[in-house]
């Protein structure tokens, strides 16, 4: 059975107007997505669909209604893109396990308290109190046997839905639990969620419940949907991240490949680390040289994206901030961060139209 990439449907190639349809030619891609899907990422883009998506909605209603732990899936590396904003206000009063997923990204210096601290935190701070927070990483293996032992815990006899928007790694999440509850895959079955066309993935339990496998939401906020397949690889990161400390001048200025930018205003010499995939590419330069170096460069010395993907790439963006706090990231989403220690740096940073641009506390 051949599913859509971006909502987890089952592809049909028959009916145009029915769920799940994609053209023929669809099926020789290696990664297939619906037509649905497709409109929604190439004409929709600023369109918050998590908001927006009809049977999303059901089925966060559905679980709302129903008596069931929830398991809700982030990517740590990606930590606000990945947030899937407002399930909260759907999923009624049923608990909400946050599981941080790819820990394996982070510097090993990274530690676990601290980084459960500041899930926590943050998520507080976005609106949910989540019952528990666990870290793992999916693909590794690290912290399966916890966030098990607490879905176990958590869940007392219930159902469970696992939500999280795509590439979260909640497919190699769920190819582990099946692995660890049951050891084989074929007890998995689908079903229809009550009143919507998408079907889900249901894992039955020993004690009649079930683990559902929610469609992934597409999130048109995450850099992922501006660049090519290739390039999406580059800006990916597949091993722990060695962050790279640039001492700036002011009146300096970094270019994250020529997807991103940090102009560094006023404040001093001062250091900025920078945590972005290993193979992500920084070039420093002087702030007046830099309008004429990025139309000059991108796509030669400043790409991603490639050279003849330059003209379909949106315009880069700015955003100003101050510093306020001490250890504060400065976030291009789904791309990386840079961490600057001492408060009072004044900043621009420079992101494609359509991609978010953040403060927050220190990850790190
Ligand atoms: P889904 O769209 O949420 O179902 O995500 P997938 O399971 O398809 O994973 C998306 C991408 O993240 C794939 O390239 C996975 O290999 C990768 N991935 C999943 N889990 C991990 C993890 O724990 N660590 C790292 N580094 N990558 C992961």
């Amino acid at each position: 059975m051949i599913r859509c990439i971006g909502c987890g449907v089952q592809i049909q190639t028959e009916d145009e107007n029915k769920i799940g349809y994609a053209p023929p030619a669809a099926l020789e891609k290696e990664e297939i997505i619906c037509q649905r899907c497709f409109r929604l990422k190439h004409y929709n883009v600023i369109q918050d669909v998590s908001l927006t998506d009809d049977d999303f909605l059901k089925i966060l209603h559905g679980i709302g209604q129903s008596d069931a732990l929830v398991v809700k899936i982030v990517d740590i590396f990606d930590f606000n893109g990945s947030w899937l904003p407002g399930l909260h206000r759907f999923v009624g009063n049923n608990p909400i396990l946050l599981v941080g997923n790819k820990v394996d990204l982070l510097p090993k210096s990274a530690k676990y308290p601290k980084l459960i601290q500041w899930m926590k935190k943050s998520a507080k701070e976005l609106g949910l109190q989540p019952i528990d927070v666990c870290l793992i990483s999916a693909s590794k293996g690290i912290g399966m046997k916890r966030v098990m032992e607490a879905i176990e815990q958590h869940r007392s006899g219930k159902d469970v839905y696992v939500v999280g928007c795509t590439n979260v790694g909640k497919s190699t999440f769920i190819n582990r639990i099946i692995q660890e509850v049951t050891g084989e895959r074929s007890v998995i079955t689908t079903s229809y969620f009550l009143g919507t066309t998408l079907d889900i993935i249901e894992i039955p339990l020993d004690d009649g419940a079930a683990i559902y496998d929610t469609p992934g939401i597409i999130n048109h906020h995450q850099m992922a949907h501006f660049v090519d397949k290739k390039d999406l690889k580059t800006i990916t990161p597949k091993r722990e991240i060695h962050p790279k400390v640039y001492q700036l001048n002011e009146r300096q200025t970094l270019f994250f490949g020529g997807l991103a930018r940090l102009d560094y205003i006023k404040g001093g010499r001062r250091s900025f680390v920078c945590y972005f995939a290993n193979e992500l590419l920084i070039h420093r330069t002087k702030l007046e040289n830099a309008d004429e170096l990025y139309e000059k460069q991108r796509g030669e010395l400043l790409q991603p994206p490639k050279k003849n993907y330059v003209d379909e790439f949106p315009p880069l963006v700015s955003h100003s901030f101050t510093i306020k706090e001490p250890k504060t990231d400065i976030v291009f989403s789904g791309l990386g961060w840079v961490t600057c220690n001492e408060p009072g740096a004044q900043i621009v940073a420079y992101v494609p139209k359509g991609v978010n641009v953040l403060i927050r506390k220190s990850l790190i």
